[in-house]
């Protein structure tokens, strides 16, 4: 029975790149070695990294500008990574807080600087995004998280910067790919690949050039997005496996059609779940209307039931829909459907919660 993979990370991957992978595993390109084997220094580990690269900015349309980077330390590295390369000591970062995700960006920045939490939906249980928020004219940028994997809520529409130098950083874990967007609103914007593209173990980074060698204090080699650059994400070895499967997954994707396509199916997914999720009186959607997200859709029980979660999720598992389990903090079911999880998995879902709303 195929088995339909919900988790929210790490996550589900289309067919034909697990299979380029495992083949991967036996014999890589040319060289007659395992992808696991080979040295990053290899011609052929040096073209994936480029092709990598291109496939990525083509995708994502990236200007010239702006430096892709291959990291390791997940997205969470990141969160001390940013500030320590733009915020200067003392400096004022605006936060709006969105899921535990940015608390964790908000809570390392505070060690190199002050960040401002000039919005946040804490209060009511991250079930929505605040847009009505004053930006601080002297802070150095503005941190979102486009897409909250926990709480299931992502930004339609982005804000518009207001500080000193007009700079949005944004953790896109995610969402990223999933959707096109303009990258030139952004100055810094990352994302572990364990979400939406490809294993864990690599994290893309994408920052504008501007925003290097600001010199702003001394800090470990490794931190500093100048050096990778001048690199070219090869300073110390990198994950040479996830790069390669996350090269797979964009030749994937420009099969499908590219983003707009990408997009346009996301879409369609997410509609027909939510619409489930609306008329099946069994389940009710704890976020607000407007920021869904397309990418994590968390639904829990409507009060009227008395069923326990397991009830549904041992049932979905006989159909071979996996690892719906809510995140702990929000309960329920949580049916992350990212870009690889196929329209079929979202219907096989949806008959699932009407078969069991029959058999009660
Ligand atoms: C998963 C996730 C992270 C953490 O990623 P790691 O790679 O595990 O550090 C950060 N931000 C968001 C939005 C996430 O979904």
């Amino acid at each position: 029975m195929k088995k339909y993979n919900f988790s929210a990370g790490p996550a589900c991957l289309p067919d034909p790149v697990l299979e380029a992978a495992s083949l991967s595993a036996r014999q890589f390109s040319i060289t007659g070695m395992s992808i696991l084997e080979v040295s990053h220094r290899s011609k052929e580990v040096v073209d994936l990294f480029k092709e990598a690269s291109d496939r990525f900015r083509s995708l994502l349309d990236i200007p010239k500008n702006y430096h892709i980077l291959w990291l390791q330390g997940g997205a969470s590295t990141q969160f001390s990574m940013v500030p320590l390369n733009i915020l200067p000591d003392n400096g004022i970062a605006d936060f709006i807080e969105t899921g535990s995700w940015s608390t964790k960006a908000i809570d390392e920045c505070n060690k190199l600087g002050c960040a401002k939490i000039i919005g946040s939906s804490k209060e009511k249980g991250f079930t929505f995004i605040p847009k009505t928020v004053i930006q601080n004219e002297d802070s150095e940028y503005l941190h979102i998280t486009s897409n909250n994997t926990i709480y299931g809520t992502q930004y339609k529409k982005f804000p518009e910067a207001k500080n000193k130098n007009n700079i949005i950083v944004a953790d896109m874990s995610s969402d990223i790919l999933s959707r096109p967007f303009e990258i030139s609103k952004f100055g810094i914007i990352y994302a572990g690949a364990q979400k939406n593209i490809g294993p864990a173990g690599v994290t893309v980074v994408i920052v504008k050039d501007d925003l290097l060698n600001l010199n702003l204090r001394d800090m470990p080699t490794m931190m500093n997005y100048q050096v990778h650059v001048e690199k070219e994400s090869m300073f110390n070895t990198p994950p040479v496996f996830s790069v390669f499967v996350v090269n797979e997954t964009l030749k994937w994707l420009e099969k499908i059609g590219g983003l707009e396509m990408m997009n346009k199916i996301n879409k369609s997914k997410a509609e027909k779940l939510y619409n489930e999720i609306e008329s099946n009186p069994l389940f009710i959607s704890p976020v607000m209307n407007e920021d869904r997200s397309l990418m994590n859709v968390p639904f829990v029980f409507s009060d009227e039931y008395e069923i326990k979660d397991s009830d549904f999720l041992e049932f979905c598992a006989k159909r071979g829909l996996m690892t719906l389990k809510g995140h702990r903090s929000v309960g329920g079911f949580r049916a992350s459907i990212y870009n690889a999880m196929p329209e079929s998995g979202v219907d096989m879902l949806i008959e699932a919660m009407r078969d069991f709303k029959k058999n009660i």
